[in-house]
């Protein structure tokens, strides 16, 4: 095969290190010994071993070990179809949560986190010993 007739990430002219090469065998072996499992799936709390490793900003120039992820075939595939501009639908597990790492269930939000914090804030005053605050008083003329 030449270089013009070359498909898929061999085809990106940004890569740096082939992926048929020894150093890209070394780097690839060194990060899934490091990290073995999908960063993707062990996210959503699903242990799968990792058999990839993907460049996190999409760009295959930077092989620095920050820019490296370990994951499984099947959440390194929906990256990078989603990487190429893709729109790649993955629905959800027996328990109906979504299988997609980045759904919006899996962020949280400021008012999440807010919230979390002022339970902390309660428990630790509790443990103290201090009553935690009376509840919000409700307006009934609302
Ligand atoms: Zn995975």
């Amino acid at each position: 095969m030449t270089k013009a007739n070359k498909s898929g990430r061999e085809a990106d002219p940004r890569r740096t290190i082939p992926l048929n090469s020894v150093t890209w065998r070394k780097l690839r072996a060194a990060v899934l010994t490091e990290e073995p499992l999908c960063r993707h799936c062990a996210a959503r709390g699903i242990t799968e071993p990792a058999t990839d490793v993907d460049h996190i900003s999409g760009d295959p120039s930077d092989n620095s070990r920050e820019n490296l992820c370990p994951l499984c075939h099947s959440c390194h595939s929906i990256k990078t179809a989603r990487d190429h501009g893709k729109n790649v639908a993955m629905g959800c597990d027996v328990n109906g949560c979504p299988l997609d790492p980045s759904h919006p269930w899996y962020r949280r939000s400021d008012a999440v986190l807010a919230g979390q914090q002022a339970i902390e804030r309660q428990k630790s005053r509790a443990a103290d010993g201090n009553r935690p605050s009376a509840p919000p008083s409700f307006n009934a003329d609302c």
